[in-house]
């Protein structure tokens, strides 16, 4: 007897483990690790990953399995042991770790079908079920579960004849279009075309188009070429002739473009020099960790591209991670250039059913490299040769839920299992990467100059008090306002920045102060333009600006701050004749937008792109030379340890934007904190030094890189309950902890309050506490298994945000 382990889909503490079932003989040749498969779980019929298969089993009254639903192993055994490691490190459930690899279309409503392979026809496939597709293009599972079919349809999947699509179940905003085949090869309808009737000439017509082009044409299409009615199809579908398919199409956002072809640049000193350990660890198969450290324009994708290709010839695969919003086409471009058709692309703009489709690319190992954002480091390679992250410093590369992995860490595991390297490449690397290179941890190489030694631009940071106490109220300064001017006049473009994050606009009353919060959560509503509301982030609370101050009734209740609106409200008015390209989460909301507004820049339709942090990467157009940011001390005041690390390399990087081609560059900072170390030293663009400051606050306060943190959150309705019980938790902690560690709680967390829950934490701070993983674990199985009394308790090792 056969016994499948299987890790459910009920994501709950005491669930949290392998449940044993028994395989029935049918299906005992078809099961295999990697797969999922459904079980019943009490009076349900639920999903489950199998982990493992065995020859016997403990428990007693077992239960069978119901029915496969895969035709192969969906994770393979590196990924299985993957997951294991994730729920370690991470401490989620088992099933958020298999889930968190796959695409999201492998999840809940989605159909799935059984399909003939791109070329394939039903005459290929074994009598047994060359019925189901003679007349179909596709099978549904359910019906191929019904028939018993599976295992034969694994085998012709194993040959390649088959695979498994997935359709989404909700058909309303998919475009749905109807497709037309026909079900004989061109000889053969030939044949047919003499049968029919003579005056039938329309139906002989199209059947000349298919005797012509044998593939699947959209209907639309094939009406237009042909002149003939829908009815005319219609009369040769009926004569099983022809048939029709409804299909979704997917618009593939790379699919008018096309890629030049890119040869391998002859390498410079200083990047032949940095490229040789890392081709050294490729042949020799060693794992090693390099940071590669070089300012924007360095040479750094070159490395990337020739490491690659070393990869790629020794034939293995590679891996490379790029923050979400540098994943533009021209960054891809670069890759697909280099290896064409090799590449895979996984990023969110893509519709769950083209992400499934890369993804199979991958698993299928049709393609060499995948580009993607973070849960791209899942790709189910199986013979990695190569992890590349570039902007490693990013904090998107860390996941706020569950599993709360960093794609880092994730890299480096996976790369130790394949013994190949992991580079790590910033301008700007993250302190606790740099701090890891400086004790010889990972391997620091260094490209300390720009190709063709263009100098950096240089950078004036305007003090905003001063122009204040010279009277100018204006978001500009005179300085950036002539320079903008001045650029117009010459035709060059100019690039304004405003740093959002954490600096929404609100709504306040300038006669008292008052500011409109959400009733729910302790936090400041946001004002949205469209429709004059108010919108709270955090629970999706709704109002509309009160026309009077609830407090003071003064009329003077208006919204505060400068949102992209705003200045470009205010652009209109000081320099009417700039043309201003606004790029934001409104206005980027549609896909491709994203896209349509870089492109317009680049050619030049406007004089000034005014944007948020999405700008901040990967713009490299030649005409502009000025770069602008509008207020850097914005997200100096979060509360966030790593707030001065973020802001210099967020201005380090927008600074990078200016001057990259002939042109010489220049930046304007504006703020009203111009000593503060991480801005004066962004305008220096002195990393270095940056670094030497930084690690002395860190030091100084027992953060990271010297100390790791974990983060216990509590919520609960009652305010009362979770102080308590935070307490408790702070209590216990200590007294299991050595006096090295720093534990600070029960404390508000900064947003005290989410949807009528309040938040309280205890943070700790350790060097080496070899025991925390299992007291961390013992508190989050006491707290759930009695989640009755509707305790919330998440923990976060190494968080990245605090709230
Ligand atoms: P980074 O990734 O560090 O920002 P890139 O690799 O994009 O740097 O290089 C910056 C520019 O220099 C690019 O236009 C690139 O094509 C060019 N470049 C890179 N390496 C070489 C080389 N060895 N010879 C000539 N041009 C190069
Ligand atoms: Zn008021
Ligand atoms: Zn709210």
């Amino acid at each position: 007897m056969k016994i499948a382990n299987v890790i459910v889909d009920v994501p709950t503490k005491q669930t949290d483990r392998p449940f044993d079932y028994i395989i029935p003989k049918e299906w005992e040749n078809v099961i295999q690790p990697g797969m999922r498969i459904v079980v019943p779980f009490g009076p349900r019929k639920i999903q489950g990953f199998v982990t493992d298969i065995k020859a016997g089993s403990e428990v007693k009254q077992l239960r069978e399995m119901i029915e496969p639903m895969d035709l192969e192993p969906v994770l393979n055994k590196e990924l299985l042991h993957l997951g294991e490691w994730l729920t370690e490190t991470t401490l989620c459930f088992k099933i958020f770790a298999y889930q968190a690899m796959l695409p999201a279309a492998l999840k809940a409503k989605y159909e799935k079908m059984v399909r003939l392979a791109p070329g394939m026809k039903a005459e290929c496939l074994s009598q047994k079920i060359k019925p189901y597709f003679t007349n179909h293009k596709s099978l549904h599972w359910e019906e191929a579960l019904k028939d018993g079919l599976v295992s034969v349809l694994q085998q012709e999947a194993a040959k390649g004849k088959l695979e498994v699509v997935y359709v989404v179940k909700e058909r309303v905003r998919k475009k749905q279009v109807k497709f037309v085949g026909a079900l004989f090869s061109a000889a053969e309808l030939a044949v047919e075309k003499e049968k029919i009737q003579a005056n039938a000439e329309k139906q002989k017509q199209v059947l000349d188009y298919f005797i012509d082009h044998p593939n699947l044409v959209e209907l639309r299409k094939l009406l237009q070429e042909t002149n003939a009615s829908a009815a005319t199809v219609k009369a040769l579908v009926a004569k099983k002739l022809l048939f029709e398919e409804e299909m979704e199409v997917y618009r593939d956002p790379f699919e008018h473009r096309t890629f030049e072809h890119t040869y391998p640049l002859p390498l410079t000193n200083a990047q032949a020099a940095a490229i040789k350990p890392i081709h050294a660890s490729i042949e020799s198969q060693k794992h090693e960790v390099f940071l590669l450290y070089g300012v924007t324009g360095s040479g750094k994708t070159e490395i990337y591209l020739q490491s690659i290709q070393k990869v790629i010839e020794k034939g293995q695969e590679a891996i490379v991670l790029v923050p979400e919003i540098s994943l533009t086409p021209q960054m891809v471009n670069r890759f697909k250039g280099r290896f064409g058709d090799l590449v895979a692309v996984l990023h969110s703009g893509l519709s769950a059913g083209e992400k499934y489709d890369e993804w199979r690319k991958i698993q299928r190992k049709e393609v060499k490299v995948v580009v993607g954002a973070r849960s791209a480091i899942f790709a189910p390679f199986e013979n990695i040769g190569i992890i590349i992250i570039d902007e490693e410093h990013e904090t998107s590369y860390k996941q706020e839920d569950m599993p709360r992995y960093h794609a880092r860490d994730v890299a480096i595991e996976r790369a130790k299992t394949y013994q190949c390297p992991v580079v790590l490449g910033s301008a700007t690397p993250s302190l606790e990467s740099f701090a890891r290179a400086q004790k010889k941890v990972y391997h620091l190489l260094t490209l300390s100059s720009r190709m063709n030694e263009r100098p950096l631009p240089a950078v004036d940071i305007i003090d905003m008090r001063e122009e204040l106490r010279a009277g100018n109220r204006s978001m500009f300064s005179r300085k950036l306002f002539d320079m903008l001017k001045e650029r117009i006049e010459k035709g060059q473009q100019s690039v304004l920045f405003l740093n959002k994050r954490g600096h929404s606009s609100f709504v306040m009353c300038r006669d008292c102060g008052y500011v409109v919060n959400c009733p729910n959560c302790d936090i400041s509503l946001t004002y949205h333009r469209a429709g004059s509301r108010m919108k709270c982030h955090y629970c999706g609370y709704e109002s509309h600006i009160p026309k009077v101050c609830p407090e003071c009734s003064s009329e003077y209740i208006r919204y505060f701050g400068t949102g992209t609106q705003k200045v470009e409200e205010e652009l209109g008015k000081i320099l009417p004749e700039a043309r201003v390209i606004r790029m934001d989460v409104d206005t980027t909301g549609r896909k491709g937008s994203h896209e349509r507004l870089l492109k317009e820049f680049q050619e030049g339709k406007a004089d000034i792109l005014l944007g948020t942090q999405m700008i901040a990467k990967g713009l490299d157009f030649p005409n502009i030379t000025l770069v602008g940011v509008l207020s850097a001390d914005t997200m100096l005041h979060l509360p966030d340890f790593r707030s001065s690390e973020k802001t210099f390399q967020l201005l380090t990087q927008v600074s990078g934007r200016a001057g990259r081609h002939q042109l010489p560059g220049e930046v304007v900072i504006q703020t009203y904190t111009p000593e503060h170390y991480s801005i004066e030293l962004a305008g220096m663009q002195n990393y270095d030094l940056f670094y030497q400051r930084e690690m002395m606050i860190r030091k100084l306060h027992h953060y990271p890189p010297f100390y790791y943190l974990a983060l216990i959150t509590l919520t609960h309705e009652h305010l009362m309950t979770v102080v308590a019980e935070t307490e408790k938790i702070v209590q216990y902690v200590r007294s299991q902890v050595s006096n090295q560690a720093v534990i600070l709680g029960p404390a508000a967390s900064p947003i005290p309050r989410i949807n009528n829950r309040y938040r309280y934490q205890c943070l700790i701070k350790y060097k080496r506490e070899p025991n925390l993983t299992r007291i961390l674990k013992k508190i989050l199985d006491q707290y759930q298994k009695e989640t009755k009394n509707g305790l919330l308790v998440s923990i976060d090792i190494n968080p990245f945000i605090l709230m």
